[in-house]
């Protein structure tokens, strides 16, 4: 049913100057879901995340969220529908507590047009919900700390906890394990788990064993493609799949 897809696109299409580094992509991301673009280097997961959030506009195509059609809106249009780009627009400022930055992210109004404040303006308020989200990432503990001297995995929790004040209800996570250990990556998996059990979760990630453990569904992109769709399971036994691993 397309009830189920929180987010499609048709024929998505981007080409810079002549050369198509995303050609007729419809995607198909199904509610509730963690779902991940994957692909080798050049493949066009970054055009495509760049498109999804309107942070370049499409050649052609069309994206649909939540059936509503938002090819020609703005990113913090698109931000305040629901969806939202973590790592990249979750500005953490590194010389404010924790508390004070996730409060500053409680407070932030989406896009300058419409500025809009929630109810819960209340200093206590604010410091309570800042605190129940730092408390969802693991962060409690460090509350009082600023943002500077965290470790490069906490940080990223906290990049998520800033995201979460925005109450999304899809989050595209743009390489969320990217420079990280072992243990932060368990870690930060973890985190995603939980935040994807009442959102949808799309990612671009080049660990192959996060994705594995994570996703529901996996797309494989190739020079622009799609070139496979399904579990690991199903791309990761996929003849071409493993080609276009093995030729990068
Ligand atoms: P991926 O994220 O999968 O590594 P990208 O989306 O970054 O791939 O890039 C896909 C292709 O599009 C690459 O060949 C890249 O060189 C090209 N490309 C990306 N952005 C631009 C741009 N602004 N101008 C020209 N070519 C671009």
């Amino acid at each position: 049913m397309a009830d189920d897809y929180i987010l499609t696109t048709e024929g998505l299409t981007k080409e810079f100057a002549g050369f198509v580094a995303v050609k007729d992509v419809n995607l198909n991301v199904r509610r509730h879901t963690i779902h991940a673009l994957i692909g080798p280097n050049g493949a066009g997961k970054t055009t495509c995340f760049n498109l999804l959030t309107k942070f370049l506009a499409p050649s052609r195509g069309k994206i649909t969220y939540n059936g509503r059609d938002i090819t020609s809106q703005k990113p913090a249009d698109i931000a305040r529908s629901g969806m939202v780009r973590s790592f990249q627009i979750s500005a953490v400022f590194p010389h404010l507590s924790l508390l004070e930055n996730v409060r500053v992210a409680l407070q932030r109004p989406l896009g300058t047009s419409f500025h809009f404040w929630r109810p819960e303006t209340s200093l206590n308020a604010l410091n309570d919900r800042a605190e129940e989200l730092l408390k969802a990432v693991g962060l409690i503990e460090y509350r009082k700390h600023t943002a500077v001297e965290l470790p490069y995995g906490r940080k990223r929790a906290l990049e998520i906890a800033t995201t979460l004040a925005l109450e999304p209800e899809m989050m595209l996570l743009d390489e969320p394990m990217a420079g990280m250990g072992h243990e932060d990556i368990d870690k930060i998996s973890e985190l995603i788990k939980t935040v994807a059990q009442n959102r949808t979760v799309l990612m671009v990630e080049h660990n192959l064993s996060v994705v594995a453990k994570l996703s529901d569904t996996i797309t494989v992109l190739r020079r622009g493609e799609i070139l496979a769709e399904g579990n690991y399971e199903a791309v990761s036994k996929n003849p071409e799949v493993i080609e276009a691993y093995m030729g990068t």
